[in-house]
């Protein structure tokens, strides 16, 4: 008897899980036949690499695709079916939640990099052939004054496919400027391609908050958007099951593609390992700690349902991509979906723990490298810095390589140097995506259980409310029921 309970447990166990074992498979089979690929000796083109990540690709437009619509919607409809004064609490606590985190995140990585030096002992300083030099033709000024621009867009339909971006130009008769002196530059603008999703999430916000003031009459669109965010987590439920196959290409094709595995374990092999360290134990260390006060549970039981969302960041890099699943992973824990709408794809795109970590660490390391002194206000302008660049990073494939930009402008360091750690850039991403994600799934449990009380107060005052003058339920009301 007691075999056959474990054999119903275990089949249970593979029912309940089988998509998050497939798709933690396809990331190991991908691992392996990458490398069993490059073992080969055979030099894969770029068409041949193309081909292999072809059926990854289909997958990421369509986890893409969902994307706008779903991160519009749900926002609404979560803001609008919550109280105002409610959903003002939970923006709040959101908030304290992502800043605290993101400090903590740069806090850490600041000292371990500081601890363990890197930098110091590594023999990088020779540029590696880069193949890609980001090159810098803006102030740190500039960054942070388009990420401030892009929240308030100026065409919301624009802001689906484009944001904005200053650039600097000078005339070729102005010697001043050629020599580079940025300040004589005319400052000019253009839209470059890529959701403004800053810009959306704050149009969505104010939409929301105006939608639940209106009350009756607003009932129509408000209606609309709960189901329209409704048919976007159907679709998505469709789209999670081409994650196993979608990962498993994706990531096969990356390690064939990649330049040399050397650099892993050689000259970056140090830097590598800190910011790996560094996410390890912020993941399950800071925020594991974070969790227990906030919630007086322990995080295992979640973390060990979050093996989708981790195994999905990790095979796609991208936080944004990933938010539907996210999402998806929250209701089934049974989390209010109005708190999980509001606060994830907030979250998606704002709160990036693992991409803060990794700033930090990145740009101490090259400063360590340059034999460039960190004094204590120089540490402090990384800290702030860093995570100003990961609220600015977008949720996209190594979005943290190019803010990264303006935080070695801090240190007096060259945009260029950032080609010191591309060639392992692309394995940390996914690592730190996996904590950027695993960063937001938490904070939307922690913010429900600190709301709780104040959902079960409103939700007592409205059955009052009900008991007088008859009331009809809402579409959104009814579905809580
Ligand atoms: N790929 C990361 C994300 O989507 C951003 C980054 O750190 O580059 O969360």
């Amino acid at each position: 008897m007691p075999l056959q309970i474990r054999r119903e447990g275990v089949v249970s166990f593979l029912r309940q899980n089988l998509l998050t074992l497939l798709t933690v498979i396809g990331v190991v089979a991908g691992t392996f036949l990458g490398w069993g690929l490059r073992a080969t000796g055979y030099e894969w083109t770029r068409r041949e690499v193309m081909y292999f990540q072809y059926p990854g690709e289909l997958f990421l437009r369509m986890l893409k695709c969902l994307i706008v619509p779903l991160l519009v919607s749900s926002i609404v409809s979560a803001i609008g079916s919550l109280d105002l004064s409610l959903s003002g609490k939970v923006g709040l606590r959101a908030i304290i939640y992502y800043m605290t985190t993101t400090v903590c995140a740069v806090m850490l990585g600041i000292a371990l990099v500081t601890t363990i030096k890197p930098g110091k002992s590594s023999e990088a300083f020779q540029q590696p052939n880069a193949t890609k030099i980001i090159t810098k033709d803006t102030l740190t000024a500039d960054t942070l004054l388009d990420l401030i621009r892009n929240v308030f867009p100026e065409n919301i339909v624009q802001a689906t496919i484009a944001s904005y971006r200053t650039r600097l130009t000078y005339d070729v008769n102005d010697t001043k400027a050629i020599k580079g002196h940025l300040e004589t530059y005319k400052i000019e603008g253009d839209y470059q391609k890529g959701s403004n999703v800053l810009g959306l999430v704050c149009f969505s916000i104010v939409l929301g908050i105006t939608l639940g003031k209106m009350g009756e009459q607003s009932r129509p669109l408000q209606n609309f958007f709960h189901a329209l965010s409704e048919a976007m987590m159907i679709i998505t439920g469709w789209v999670i099951w081409l994650s196993p196959l979608g990962v498993f290409f994706l990531v096969t094709a990356k390690i064939m593609e990649i330049d040399s595995f050397s650099e892993l374990v050689g000259r970056l092999g140090l830097y590598f390992m800190t910011v790996l360290l560094g996410l390890f134990l912020h993941g399950f260390g800071t925020l594991s700690i974070l969790f227990v006060i906030a919630t007086k549970k322990l995080p295992c039981r979640y973390i060990a349902k979050m093996g989708q969302v981790m195994a999905t960041a990790f095979g796609t890099a991208s936080s944004s991509a990933t938010m539907p699943i996210t999402i998806g992973c929250c209701d089934e824990m049974g989390l209010d979906p109005r708190i999980t709408r509001f606060v994830i794809p907030i979250g998606a795109t704002i709160n990036m723990d693992g991409t803060a970590l990794y700033e930090a660490v990145a740009a101490i390391f090259i400063a360590q490298l340059r034999k460039v002194e960190m004094s204590f206000g120089k540490i402090v302008a990384v800290s702030v810095t860093a995570t100003a660049a990961s609220i600015g990073a977008a949720g996209i494939p190594q979005a943290g390589l190019v803010t990264m930009v303006m935080v070695l402008d801090t240190v007096n360091l060259p945009a260029e140097d950032v080609s010191i750690i591309l060639a392992v850039d692309w394995l940390l991403d996914r690592f730190r995506t996996t904590i950027n994600v695993v960063c937001d799934a938490l904070g939307a449990i922690i913010v429900t259980s600190l709301s709780q009380a104040d959902i079960d107060k409103t939700r007592a005052v409205q059955n009052n409310d009900r008991e007088g003058p008859a009331h009809e339920l809402s579409d959104l009301e009814k579905g809580e029921h």
